[in-house]
């Protein structure tokens, strides 16, 4: 098989995959599957370690990238994914589920501007500093916050300041979204970086700085 398809098929399962299992957890979540607060939460944030992690596995597939070295980057979304959450838990000042269940406001890192500026941030610090992992590293955060803030989007919209109001959003665009949008919009940030943006966190990159002047190259 040629490298572009199994290039091709390896998003066309990851792509099945993630509308296979978002379409189900909402069925679950219809038919009022889960019983109690707590074990909704953990089914809930469980959810957005699944969804990242495989919408970074569709950005890693587009990239040729997907091999048993993917393992910890994919892993590296699932976990940040879920860390969203924590700030209902620092917003509430409490352990108590149910206090960070009940916020009347969104907490800080559910706001969509964040990852954005994060993007944006490690981008400048790359241009600044040559440091092409920190632009990988904001890019792997940007896909994971944004494939959380989506999710959520379905019930509770996009928050976007300085947008007012909460953007809302259909599940079929949801799932356009997650499954198509943000990983071949990853993936063609990254082309356009070129050898600007590190391959991997665990890729050695070589240096795109241009040696000083009299330095030796070996
Ligand atoms: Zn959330």
């Amino acid at each position: 098989m040629s490298s572009f398809s199994s290039r091709l098929s390896q998003v066309a399962i990851l792509t099945t995959s993630l509308v296979a299992f978002e379409s189900a957890f909402e069925t679950a979540l219809s038919r009022d599957v889960f019983d109690s607060a707590a074990v909704k939460a953990f089914a809930d944030n469980s959810r957005h370690g699944v969804v990242a992690a495989l919408v970074w596995a569709i950005f890693l597939a587009d990239c040729g990238a997907l091999s048993s070295t993917a393992c910890f980057e994919v892993t590296l979304a699932a976990v940040l994914s879920s860390l969203v959450d924590v700030d209902h838990f620092i917003a509430a000042k409490s352990l108590r589920l149910e206090a960070a269940l009940s916020l009347p406001y969104r907490p800080f890192l559910h706001c969509s501007t964040l990852p954005l500026v994060v993007l944006a941030s490690t981008a400048v610090a790359n241009r600044l500093f040559d440091f092409p992992r920190l632009e990988r590293f904001g890019l792997l955060t940007f896909v994971s916050m944004m494939s959380h803030h989506t999710t959520d989007g379905v019930r509770r919209g996009v928050w976007l300041p300085p947008l007012s109001g909460a953007i809302t959003i259909s599940f079929g665009l949801h799932l356009a979204l997650l499954a198509f949008f943000i990983p071949h919009a990853a993936f063609a940030y990254l082309k356009l970086g070129g050898d600007r943006i590190s391959a991997g966190l665990l890729t050695p990159t070589a240096t795109t700085r241009a040696p000083f002047k009299g330095q030796e190259v070996v």
